[in-house]
């Protein structure tokens, strides 16, 4: 298992309740959603299709942020459907500049229908004021993406000239000593920086450094987005015992700004669309017919028919997945049960 494995908190965390989903599915519900607040951002980061504007009219993505009566009504569907696992009240843009976003975090703690909740952030907007908010709020896990060592790397990559490398540290410090004066426990503050930005001594300065200030570092590799990004660095190491299927039809929703339900997290086009929530509900769009046919779909081999699976690496270089799928047993036995090991440490519930 690799350092950056070692050092993702899901896997500590859940290190010793995990499953095999190959056991579990079909699930009655997800596992795990991720519901996009806002795909707007204040950065234009290099490796991100928010930050490219031409890619986006290219597909018509549409662009904004998630109004609140529409989050509540998500809410409340995961409160018919009795909880589910994990949360990211987060998507394809800053969540911080939804200006709702602490009455979204109010409604949704309050509610008590998820047990693991992820915020990932930019940290830009991290004031104090919002740092208190989200310390107070509950949240188990504060993900920071922080894009450079110094304010010029910073800069050229997130294509901006407001925030440098020092304002987003001093907001990182700022929060953690909010959650040190009010005695809390959480949220566990996860730094993550892109695999390749430092090395050898640098890195164990790093390290050293931000450790002071944080509860973990990963290094991450970028991603390609489903293929549509030309990286020069493709990003993520293949998992070394092949994966060939994706298992994420099984276990996870992505919802965007208008309600769009989408299979995959990394889908920034919506190309793996199969209803929306305004006009259905998590429930039925989750065992409803378009799921069924997208999970056929992947299980057929047939991902040519949809834009973002036809050339998708992300699926085998998550590194968060370091489990093998077995799906050649699965197509010669029962294909819809047992697809794949479930790729976080997590127990359904
Ligand atoms: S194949 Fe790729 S784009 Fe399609 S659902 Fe899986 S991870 Fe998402």
């Amino acid at each position: 298992m690799s350092d950056i494995v070692k050092n993702f908190y899901h896997l500590k965390q859940f290190e010793k309740e995990k499953v095999v989903l190959s056991d579990h599915i079909p699930l009655q519900k997800p596992l795990r959603l991720s519901i996009d607040v806002s795909n707007i951002c204040n950065f234009r980061c290099k490796m991100c299709p928010t930050g490219n504007v031409k890619l986006l009219k290219e597909v018509g993505r549409p662009t904004g942020m998630m109004k609140f009566d529409l989050f509540k009504k998500i809410i409340n569907d995961v409160e018919e459907i009795g909880g589910i696992k994990s949360v990211g009240f987060y998507g394809e843009g800053e969540p911080l500049t939804n200006p709702h976003y602490n009455d979204m975090l109010d409604y949704a703690m309050k509610k008590n229908v998820f047990k693991d909740t992820v915020i990932t952030t930019n940290a830009s907007l991290l004031d104090k004021e919002r740092a208190e908010y989200i310390i107070n709020s509950g949240i188990k896990v504060l993900r920071v993406s922080l894009y450079g060592l110094d304010n010029r790397t910073y800069q050229i990559t997130t294509r901006q000239n407001r925030f440098g490398f020092d304002d987003i540290i001093n907001n990182i410090k700022g929060f953690y000593e909010i959650r040190e004066f009010l005695k809390s426990s959480t949220p566990f503050i996860y730094i993550k920086i892109m695999e390749g930005l430092c090395s050898g001594e640098k890195m164990s300065k790093f390290r050293e450094f931000i450790s002071e200030f944080s509860d973990a570092v990963g290094f991450e590799y970028v991603h390609d987005w489903d293929g549509s990004f030309n990286l020069s660095e493709k990003g993520g190491k293949v998992n070394p015992i092949e994966i060939r299927y994706c298992s994420k039809p099984w276990y996870q929703l992505s919802i965007g700004i208008n309600g769009d339900v989408r299979v995959c997290c990394v889908d920034w086009s919506y190309a793996t669309k199969i209803g929306n929530i305004n006009n259905s509900s998590l429930k039925s769009i989750w065992n409803g017919d378009e799921m069924i046919r997208f999970r056929r779909m992947i299980v057929n081999g047939d991902v040519k028919q949809n834009r973002a699976c036809r050339s998708c690496t992300f699926f085998k270089r998550d590194s968060s997945n370091p489990d093998a799928d077995n799906i050649d047993v699965v197509i010669k036995s029962a294909p819809m049960r047992a697809l794949s090991r479930y790729p976080y440490k997590a127990v359904p519930i």
